[in-house]
């Protein structure tokens, strides 16, 4: 058995969905779970949906709606021809299920709210993509992920019964390979033992993959992307950034952690556990290596660099020259926990505390009115956080040239410098 997940990149157009089609019938022959994202930038506007009718703007929320219908129609009228009808009929049917609730008023809070209409949108695209690749004759079987995937009702971010799932993939999963070899379905949702929809959070698609990888035992995952593999650094901002085709599990979540948006962290520990390798491969052109990960250290790794722009700075600065002690750090610690904000970076003084985090909304500000009641509190904004794993000094050097260098944290591995961002 083999894991396969498309992301939404892989689904949002008729040529895509048509290549992943393609790259299936060069695995025939062997079992496939195949795990889908919602098309394109669905999740962003069904985010936007729930929030109209969370608010109240009923109207809005349904024509908002009604844009995520058309777009699924048009893409399942371009697609197919003799199995059209049965996928418009599965279509209507989760329209429907979504449109009853944008009629009621909201009486829970948001984040159940969220998860009853974000998970449509993974549900839309697996009845269509399913439907195609039968019509293609690549007969697959359609399952509802969250009749198999169950979760406890923490929406949003919801946390996996891994018996009761794992019982499910038994009863539920494995039988349905004795009428085809492929069973395609959802990533990112699940349900509760409810019936209430949930989701793992953004993302979480690869996390899904990585589950029921872990609990079929499979040979491997292989995480198909609009890019040639893992690299070393954003092609967009970097031209010479390359291709990594080997690296282990262990650098990959430090990758992650520091800002590499590469695989949804949650992913690798399923993985890790079970020793079950990670493939990540080019959409576009299957023959190309790509990168696998897995248990085994690799040396010799290019520099990582790992860019974070729209920083900010909050300068803490011990109101009677105390010095910092554990009462200003697990004071820090726990506004950065009210305030749901990560630190990139903490560097320590005699009496004063700096802490990097990204300046989202007015989260920032929010955290600095909570902490000057403990210290003298200053915002410095508009900085980059620049991380380069396994630097060397000509990397560094080349890097950093004519930047104002703010701060610097360095280990043998890792070096980070916070740098005024131009312009
Ligand atoms: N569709 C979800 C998202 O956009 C899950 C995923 O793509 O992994 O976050
Ligand atoms: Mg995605």
């Amino acid at each position: 058995m083999k894991v396969f997940k498309f992301g939404g990149a892989s689904v949002n157009s008729i040529e895509r969905i048509k290549q992943v089609a393609s790259i299936l019938t060069s695995y025939t022959g062997e079992p496939l779970l195949v795990v889908i994202s919602a098309m394109g930038k669905t999740t962003n506007a069904l985010e936007k949906v729930a929030e109209a009718f969370y608010q109240n703007r009923k109207e809005e929320a349904l024509q908002l709606f009604e844009q995520v219908k058309q777009y699924h129609l048009t893409t399942a009228k371009y697609l197919l021809i003799t199995h059209y009808n049965q996928a418009f009929e599965q279509l209507t049917q989760l329209f429907t299920e979504v449109e009853w609730a944008l009629h009621d008023k909201p009486v829970r809070d948001f984040d159940y709210y969220y998860d009853q209409v974000v998970c449509l949108g993974e549900l839309l695209s697996t009845t269509i993509i399913s439907a195609y690749l039968n019509e293609q004759h690549i007969l697959n079987s359609w399952i509802d992920i969250r009749d198999v995937f169950r979760t406890d009702n923490n929406f949003r971010e919801a946390g996996i019964d891994w018996s009761v799932t794992g019982r499910h993939v038994k009863e539920k999963l494995l039988p349905a390979y004795t009428s085809a070899g492929i069973v395609v379905t959802q990533g990112f949702i699940g349900a509760t033992d409810e019936n209430e929809s949930t989701t793992l959070g953004r993302e979480g698609s690869d996390y899904t993959a990585a589950i029921f990888a872990a609990l079929l035992q499979a040979e491997s995952v292989t995480i198909w992307k609009d890019v040639e593999g893992v690299m070393n650094a954003d092609p967009k901002l970097f031209e010479s950034a390359r291709v990594i085709n080997e690296l282990s599990y262990d650098e990959i979540i430090e990758m992650a952690y520091y800002g590499a948006q590469v695989i949804h962290p949650k992913t690798i520990k399923p993985l890790q556990n079970n020793h079950i390798p990670l493939y990540v491969k080019c959409f576009f052109d299957p023959s190309l290596p790509g990168t696998v990960i897995h248990n085994k250290s690799v040396r010799n790794l290019p520099p990582v660099i790992v860019v974070k722009s729209n920083q900010a700075l909050v300068h803490l600065h011990s109101k009677d020259f105390s010095f910092m002690g554990e009462r200003e750090m697990s004071g820090l610690y726990h506004l950065l926990k009210e305030h749901k904000t990560v630190a990139n970076l903490v560097q320590t003084g005699a009496v004063r505390l700096m802490v990097c985090t990204d300046d989202r909304e007015d989260r920032v500000d929010h955290l600095a009115a909570s902490a000057s009641e403990l210290f003298d509190v200053q915002i410095e904004r508009g900085l980059t956080l620049l991380t380069i794993r396994h630097y060397t000094t000509e990397a560094f050097t080349q890097l950093t040239a004519d930047k104002a260098i703010i701060l610097k944290q360095q280990s043998p591995e890792t070096i980070q410098v916070l740098i005024k961002q131009a312009g």
